[in-house]
């Protein structure tokens, strides 16, 4: 019910943080991965090829409109199919509201909004147009049920995220198509170490977590492979923290 063999899945923001542990842990289930960020992934890559499975790294920025069409063409082209959709590539820009920059804003809401949305909608193209069914997993935030503080545009993105994905659900979901999400809690990566650096904050955090620690990449691929596999079949416009308890307390 969980096996993967054979299917192909565009994982956005792959090379690090919460994108490579899910990739690695689709590769692991027996799908084949198309990683996409700006940098190079030769990590994820490694781990894909340890898992026995191809692994194929587009070098692209999600903030740019014309990178969709060129992930779901490359997939296609490469490895002749798209079965799952990971939109993972994200970025955080903290000020108070009052003085966040226009600039950060709109950085913000491109990459993890509008092109969360732009690629979806390719690959419900591609999988309407030849008949086929798909997986789309948005990861979320608790900042897509929290307000949080200083981080304006990537609560209204996150937010926003976790609405989309009901719409697309509720529009695709006939078609065999699966829009769902994951809202990782605080997980130890790049956006988030600005948070462990402040003691104080840290501490906070931690004092917070059921789980009593922060979460890792890899935490995520469960959840991943669940929803990305038949036995999420059935499972439409769904949102899973994958939070140590964050979202319980
Ligand atoms: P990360 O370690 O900073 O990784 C971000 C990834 O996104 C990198 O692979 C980065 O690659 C890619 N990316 C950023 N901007 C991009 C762009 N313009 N074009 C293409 N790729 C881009 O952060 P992370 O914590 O793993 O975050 C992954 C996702 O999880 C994000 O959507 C984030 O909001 C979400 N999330 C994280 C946490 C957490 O606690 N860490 C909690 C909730 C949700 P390049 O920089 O090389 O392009």
């Amino acid at each position: 019910m969980f096996d993967l063999s054979g299917r192909v899945a565009v994982v956005t923001g792959a090379g690090r943080g919460i994108g490579q542990g899910i990739a690695a842990a689709l590769a692991a289930a027996g799908a084949d991965v198309l990683g996409v960020q700006r940098g190079a992934m030769d990590e994820t890559e490694a781990r894909v090829e340890d898992a026995g499975r191809r692994f194929l790294g587009l070098r692209a920025d999600m903030a740019d409109r014309a990178t969709a069409p060129r992930i779901v063409a490359t997939a296609l082209e490469v490895f002749g199919r798209i079965d799952i959709l990971v939109n993972n590539a994200g970025i955080i820009r903290r000020a108070e509201a009052v003085d966040m920059a226009e600039a950060d804003w709109d950085d913000v809401l491109e990459v993890n909004l509008s092109a969360a949305f732009l690629l979806s909608r390719t690959a419900a193209r591609h999988w309407i147009g030849a008949g086929l069914g798909g997986k789309v997993i948005n990861i979320a935030s608790m900042l897509s049920f929290q307000g949080g503080i200083r981080v304006a545009g990537y609560t209204a993105s996150k937010s926003g995220l976790l609405g989309l994905t009901r719409l697309l659900a509720n529009e695709w979901a006939a078609r065999g198509i699966n829009v769902n999400a994951i809202a990782p809690g605080y997980i130890r990566t790049d956006n988030t170490r600005a948070l462990r650096e402040d003691a104080a904050r840290n501490a906070e955090i931690l004092a917070r977590i059921p789980a009593g620690r922060w979460g890792e990449p890899g935490d995520l691929g469960g959840a991943a492979v669940f929803l990305a596999s038949a036995a999420a079949d059935y499972v439409h416009g769904a949102v899973l923290p994958v939070d140590g308890g964050w979202l319980a307390r």
